[in-house]
């Protein structure tokens, strides 16, 4: 079975290069023009025969448009600060977000890992609509090559915190994050992994970590988002079947097995679980726990009942937690007038995904 070439390491290409009858050196230009120069598509790699090149174009590999695996960019929507969302057409006439985030000396790149989400998480908009289907590799790294394009910089940080749950598409993810360190030179202490928690998958993605990429050196950053059982299932449906204590049980799994210390995720929600009660409670259930909390002001979307929380009710969390030596951080809003917030670009353009290609 044929598939794209975006994603594959250099011994991979240059086999691919001979099984086409064609030198392997030519598998290590694919892998510059793939990779260092960006090429979307196989036709435009002019050090390659112009024979091959023809002959090649009229059989694109299965699940892609051009042997590249390239999507098309469907839109694009850039904030003040710069940051920038990309909507990103799939061979399949799906559409995927990325986003963009410049700062001082840095760009990180927020990608998705699937096509929607079955996770439900009531304050996101991806979850709204449900699953489609999983990325490929090609699809993931794909999405980190456009926004180097767009945004003529080269990424220093990955984040997997856009569409989907990456826990449910671990070998894709893993595979992604080797070809981000071996092929676009990325390390992997710069990319991070967030999850809101899949039953029994925590241990296996240290073990497959460890297996294919060496060493587990992302950060694993796990979204709690509640400090008790009964606020976080109201929050995030699926947590019904992983309770609050099972989930820590395998955070410190994690830990044991990668000696990576785990980043706790928590979204406040105005008047919902940003009162210094449930900072309390939040930091005696990670007592013990060698760990570091980021706190997200939530991003409003405009069907949603939620509530930005004040600036005070984010600084008194913030304090309630350091009292309590809990390492916090408190993550600047970026891009809010870009429709930043996970799902809410491709929400606003559902169905209206014709008229902005026709512009
Ligand atoms: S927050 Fe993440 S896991 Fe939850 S529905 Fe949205 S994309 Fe899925």
């Amino acid at each position: 079975m044929s598939q794209p070439l975006l994603g594959m390491g250099l011994p991979a290409l240059e086999a691919w290069a001979k099984q086409h009858g064609q030198a392997a050196f030519r598998g290590r230009q694919l892998h510059d023009w793939l990779y260092a120069k960006g090429a979307r598509q196989l036709a435009d790699v002019s050090v390659l025969p112009k024979g091959f090149r023809e002959q090649m174009a009229g059989q694109p590999p299965d699940g892609s448009l051009d042997w590249m695996g390239r999507s098309r960019e469907l839109h694009r929507s850039v904030a003040r600060d710069g940051t920038t969302k990309l909507l990103l057409g799939t061979h399949d006439g799906l559409s995927i977000e990325t986003v963009g985030i410049p700062a001082e000396g840095r760009l990180t790149v927020c990608v998705s890992s699937q096509v929607g989400c079955p996770m439900a998480c009531r304050f996101c908009a991806t979850g709204k609509g449900g699953l489609q289907r999983s990325l490929a590799v090609h699809e993931i790294v794909d999405q980190v090559l456009s926004v180097r394009e767009v945004m003529e910089q080269r990424p220093s940080h990955v984040v997997f915190m856009g569409m989907g749950e990456p826990l449910l598409n671990i070998e894709a993810v893993l595979d992604a994050i080797q070809c981000l360190c071996t092929d676009l030179g990325m390390a992997q202490r710069q990319i991070t992994v967030s999850t809101v928690g899949v039953p029994r998958t925590l241990p296996r993605l240290a073990e497959l970590a460890l297996e294919r990429l060496g060493r587990a050196q992302f950060t694993l950053a796990v979204s709690l988002h509640a400090p008790d059982q009964r606020l976080r299932e109201e929050l995030i449906p699926t947590a019904h079947a992983y309770p609050i204590e099972a989930l820590l049980d395998d955070c410190r799994r994690y830990v044991a097995i990668t000696g990576r210390r785990v980043s706790f995720e928590y979204i406040l929600l105005g008047g919902l679980n940003d009162q210094p009660r449930h900072a309390a409670a939040l930091a005696q259930l990670l007592r013990g726990f060698q760990s570091h909390v980021n706190l997200i002001p939530y991003n409003p979307i405009e069907e949603e009942e939620f509530q930005r929380p004040t600036p005070a009710a984010v600084d008194g969390f913030r304090r309630a937690l350091q009292e309590r030596h809990v390492a916090v951080s408190v993550r600047a809003s970026r891009g809010l007038d870009a429709d930043a917030a996970c799902g809410q670009l491709r929400r606003r353009l559902e169905g209206s995904l014709e008229p902005v290609l026709a512009r």
